[in-house]
């Protein structure tokens, strides 16, 4: 049985960065990942990552922005940690090797952002995320005698003892299906977002909501599970992302009349509004018919210089000719709002800490909350450092002074009979990849940029049908190696219950608010709604709502224009 002071489940940037900071800290560290690290959702990450670095830039203008861009729902204590830490965070990446744009003179070059009072995004062209994960993985490969790395393995269990508290994980190594105890002192949960519980996503088909599921499950509270962002500009069909950095670097959106409709909602920041407010627009745009007849709206690249775009924006230069057969620098490309990232997550404090003891979340999974109602663009990869940094520190102290727990072995024979169950599920039922669409479709036509009472309540009954219909789903792989239906089947199960948070959340909050946005609830109302909703699970498969204050240190809600 594996045993190490801290376990961390996930090796994006947030497992990875957490998994240096406790091996720094002196603790032996195991990390696991479902596929590859170096194929971890943050190699998508594209436009860059915030930080007030420059000397004419301040923390507090980085904090003000965050807060306003989360519609006030973001905690401010936890805000100010992550805008102070922000420059050591781009400095200590620099030091390790990634290589961030430089400008003219020399000096770390940024580019605008979406609801940015200045520009103060840092970036390697238009694939951040790649240039960071590799120099970090790089990083782990150097202190492999402290960090084991379980690649290929997959988390199907947290393990707690008989007073709640997390001592490890189940996982199956994907090689050959043997189910093993992971034992630890502390426990970071790393595992990333929940895109695939929508269709279309930006997000991957390995982000599958695995870790708020699995927390969920063992009592952990969720917060903000009604938060899920749109962003302004993905490919009609299949989801995928035009960066922000288009727009940062000067794209202009256009209806199909040719106006600049921006400055009609955002008159002062036009396409660099918040992601909320610009995917509100756009959608508000189609809705009422100035859109064109495949839905969409235009993204005029073109406005860009041609040399800039093949320099900063090449990869999405090759998204625009090999998946809409559109030359970005030549001519507009046709763009719609889709879900992008979910605000919401496993409800944390500042150390990463969760309501189970010993148990630890950071990054995507994660609600700390730095985002509140919207993230701004490039907050996300900050997060994932500065949460992932603090967590593992914090988790390996915790871990250097505690014994190892002593784990009861019996909870992998369950697991392995629930997976034999899965195996030998009679034919006939309906496909795991018909009722994720069916899940995904769903979640995108009722739980979307404008929701009402009626699509939601709609959405729930279908999440709980297709909760009934998963459980009997049959799968065609009974076998042990690689054996991704099983894989499947399991994610399902995740995504329902996420799902289902989700729009229990959305019903709950009666207002306008960030990505929520309840046409039969108009306007923000402080009076009532300036609060997070907690979800947790009570025993009774039905999720329990429960709320918990917004901490303001210094920022008092005020309107949010653009
Ligand atoms: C296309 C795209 C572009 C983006 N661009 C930017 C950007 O420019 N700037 C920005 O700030 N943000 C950006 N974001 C958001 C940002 O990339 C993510 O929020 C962030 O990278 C998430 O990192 P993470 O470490 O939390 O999770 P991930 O990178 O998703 O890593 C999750 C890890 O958990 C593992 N895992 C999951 N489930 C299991 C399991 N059951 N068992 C074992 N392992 C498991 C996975 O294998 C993986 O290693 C972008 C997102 C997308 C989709």
């Amino acid at each position: 049985m594996p045993s190490h002071d801290v376990l961390i489940i996930g090796a994006g940037l947030a497992g990875q960065r957490a998994a240096l900071s406790a091996a720094e800290a002196g603790a032996s560290v195991a990390i696991v990942s479902k596929v590859h690290p170096v194929r971890s959702h943050s190699v998508a990450a594209a436009g860059g990552i915030n930080a007030a670095l420059n000397p004419e830039d301040t923390w507090e203008s980085h904090a003000f922005d965050t807060v306003k861009g989360s519609d006030y729902l973001g905690d401010q204590d936890a805000i100010e940690i992550m805008c102070r830490e922000a420059p050591d965070q781009i400095l200590y990446l620099e030091h390790l090797g990634v290589t961030f744009h430089r400008n003219d003179t020399g000096h770390l070059g940024t580019r605008a952002f979406g609801g940015a009072s200045a520009a103060r995004t840092y970036y390697v062209a238009d694939i951040t995320g790649h240039a960071i994960l590799h120099v970090l993985y790089e990083q782990l490969m150097k202190r492999s005698e402290q960090i084991d790395r379980y690649e290929e393995w997959f988390t199907t269990d947290l393990l707690q003892d008989e007073e709640g508290r997390c001592t490890g994980a189940i996982c199956r190594n994907l090689r050959d299906g043997a189910l093993e105890v992971f034992n630890a002192k502390t426990t970071i949960l790393a595992s990333g977002g929940a895109g695939q519980v929508y269709k279309p996503t930006t997000n991957g088909l390995i982000v599958t909501g695995d870790g708020i599921a699995q927390a969920y499950r063992i009592g952990a509270k969720l917060m903000d599970m009604e938060m899920v962002q749109y962003h302004p500009t993905t490919l009609a069909g299949n989801g995928l992302l035009i960066t922000e950095g288009a727009r940062g670097e000067g794209a202009w959106l256009l209806n199909a009349e040719g106006d600049r409709f921006m400055e009609k909602y955002a008159p002062n920041k036009f396409e660099l509004a918040s992601r909320d407010v610009v995917s509100r627009a756009e959608q508000t745009e189609i809705n009422e018919g100035r859109g064109f007849s495949d839905g969409t709206v235009a993204l005029d690249i073109t406005k860009v210089p041609r040399r800039r775009t093949l320099e900063a924006l090449r990869e999405i230069v090759n998204i625009g000719r090999d998946f809409a057969g559109v030359d970005i620098t030549l001519e507009p490309i046709h763009i719609l709002p889709g879900m992008h990232y979910i605000m919401g997550g496993i409800k944390t404090d500042s150390d990463g800490e969760t309501t189970v003891p010993y148990l630890y979340a950071a990054g995507e999974v994660a609600c700390v909350s730095v985002h509140g109602g919207n993230r701004l663009g490039a907050n996300s990869l900050l997060d994932t450092l500065v949460f992932g940094r603090r967590s593992g520190a914090h988790a390996a102290a915790r871990a250097l002074q505690m014994p190892m727990p002593s784990t009861n072995s019996s909870r992998v024979a369950e697991t392995g009979k629930h997976i034999t169950a899965i195996m030998n599920r009679p034919q006939g039922g309906r496909r795991i990849g018909a009722i994720k669409n069916e899940l995904g479709e769903t979640m995108n036509e009722y739980v979307a940029v404008f929701r009402d009472e009626a699509g939601l309540t709609k959405a729930h009954e279908i999440v709980r049908r297709l909760k009934e219909e998963a459980t009997v789903a049959a799968i065609d792989d009974r076998g042990s190696v690689f054996n991704q239906d099983v894989i499947a089947a399991i994610e399902l199960g995740y995504m329902l219950d996420v799902a289902e948070t989700i729009v229990v959340g959305a019903l709950e909050r009666k207002e306008c608010r960030g990505a929520q946005w309840r046409i039969d609830y108009p306007g923000r109302r402080d009076d009532e709604w300036l609060k997070h909703i907690d979800i947790s699970m009570n025993g009774a498969d039905v999720p329990l709502v429960s709320f918990s204050p917004v901490t303001i240190t210094r920022w008092e809600p005020e309107e949010r224009t653009y």
